[in-house]
């Protein structure tokens, strides 16, 4: 089969295929960006696969730069843009079920295309725009099916994150896995405690933040493969409670609201203990926790002046997002008219800080200093108070005074 229009991305990039046949080597269009081609889907990284090895690939090209010549990727900069050129491989032992122990280079694109994951991940593009197809992929593509190639257990095996890249592109593609292929990732699914978590979270991450996130939770529920994910272990009717609690159409705006709402049905309260062992960034972490506490205020009473300066207007609309998808009261214009009266958004823009106080009053730091810093920013908030100097300084004597 052929690409009636092949996309301007290819097109761009028909050089460097020239180049490198010019000097006597295959090389072809591989991996997602055919997929999403073929389906007529924006593209993005386009890679290139070919038989030159990579000493050879860098003598085809005057600027490239070495980003996994172990794997044999070199990144070839040409035209104002990036390209990861990639050689022809097999990986054959593996040793911890994760990193091919050894990559073995190679001169044929069949045996390149044999180790990759699925079906529709398999295609290679040529600069005819010929598609070559050796595992059927389009018709599984057709059919809107994830398989993987060859023996699906033997995959699974070779590299248990496939299992999470499955139900990712279950997600993504809003594919159905093939029965075998499901099969094999339930049988496999236990290697999932040897595969290094943070990409686990990656492909996690990315699942639940498809327009058809549902298709791949229910199949990673369905299939038990939570069970061997850090803290996830027996939460199959959580994980479950998150498919019926949010309205059919709703996708998720942001990967933080997507784990904040995971958390609320886990009903997990050391969210910060459970993304460390996830290995998740402190400011995700931190970001994930306002999120959650957010929720929990809103499920007790109405968004104040005091909640909308600690947390901030978008964190509001993300958590009132959450409760609207759960039909449950939301009042988004309230967020809106807090946030415009509020005079201050940030504690730095009060006018008279610590130092300020400590000079004037001759305080040493410490609680006091602190509550009285505390007191000065909920009036201020609240609009008790105005954010000029001899207003907070009288304010501050007046407190000293009554202690
Ligand atoms: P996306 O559109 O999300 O980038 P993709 O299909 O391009 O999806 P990548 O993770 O970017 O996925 O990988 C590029 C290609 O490399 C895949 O299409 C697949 O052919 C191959 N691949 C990547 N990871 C694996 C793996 N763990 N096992 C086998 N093949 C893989
Ligand atoms: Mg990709």
């Amino acid at each position: 089969m052929k690409l009636t229009v092949l996309p301007s991305e290819f097109q761009e990039a028909l050089p460097i295929l020239s180049k490198i046949k010019a000097a006597g080597f295959e090389a072809y269009f591989v991996g997602g960006s055919v997929r999403d081609a073929i389906l007529g889907r924006s593209i993005h990284d386009v890679d290139i696969a070919t038989s030159s090895y990579p000493q050879e690939t860098k003598t085809i090209f005057p600027r490239t730069i070495d980003v996994g010549i172990e794997h044999g990727t070199v990144l070839v900069l040409e035209g104002g843009r990036e390209y990861e050129i990639t050689t022809f491989r097999t990986e054959d032992v593996y040793v911890d079920f994760r990193r091919p122990s050894q990559v073995a280079f190679v001169r044929s694109l069949e045996e390149d295309l044999r180790r990759r994951d699925f079906t529709v991940n398999a295609f290679a593009l040529d600069e005819e725009a010929r598609i070559v197809d050796l595992f059927d992929g389009l018709t599984d593509l057709e059919n809107r099916t994830l398989r993987a190639v060859g023996v699906p257990s033997e995959r699974f095996n070779e590299d248990a994150l496939r299992i999470m890249r499955g139900f990712r592109f279950a997600a993504s593609l809003d594919f159905t896995i093939e029965p075998e292929t499901f099969q094999a990732m339930v049988e496999t699914a236990p290697l999932l405690e040897k595969i290094s978590v943070e990409r686990i979270f990656i492909e996690f991450d990315k699942l639940l933040t498809t327009k058809h996130w549902r298709k791949g939770l229910r199949a990673m529920i369905d299939s038990k493969a939570y069970n061997f994910l850090p803290d996830l272990a027996g939460k199959g009717e959580q994980l479950a409670s998150m498919l019926t609690s949010l309205g059919e159409n709703f996708r998720f705006s942001s990967s933080e609201q997507a784990w904040a709402m995971l958390f609320v049905c886990l009903g997990i309260d050391n969210i910060k203990s459970f993304l460390k062992k996830w290995k998740t960034s402190n400011d995700f972490q931190r970001t994930v926790v306002k999120l959650v506490d957010i929720y929990h205020h809103r499920q007790t009473g109405p968004i104040t002046k005091q909640i909308c300066f600690q947390y901030g207007k978008d964190l509001l609309y993300l958590v009132e997002e959450l409760r609207q998808a759960q039909g449950l009261a939301t009042d988004f214009e309230q967020i809106d008219r807090i946030d415009q009266a509020l005079t201050i958004h940030d504690k730095h823009e009060i006018v008279v800080n610590g130092g300020h106080i400590m000079k004037e009053f001759a305080l040493k730091p410490g609680p006091v200093l602190g509550s009285l810093l505390k007191q000065v920013e909920y009036q201020i908030v609240e609009g008790h108070l105005a954010n000029e100097s001899e207003a907070i300084l009288t304010f501050v004597k007046g407190k000293l005074e009554n202690e």
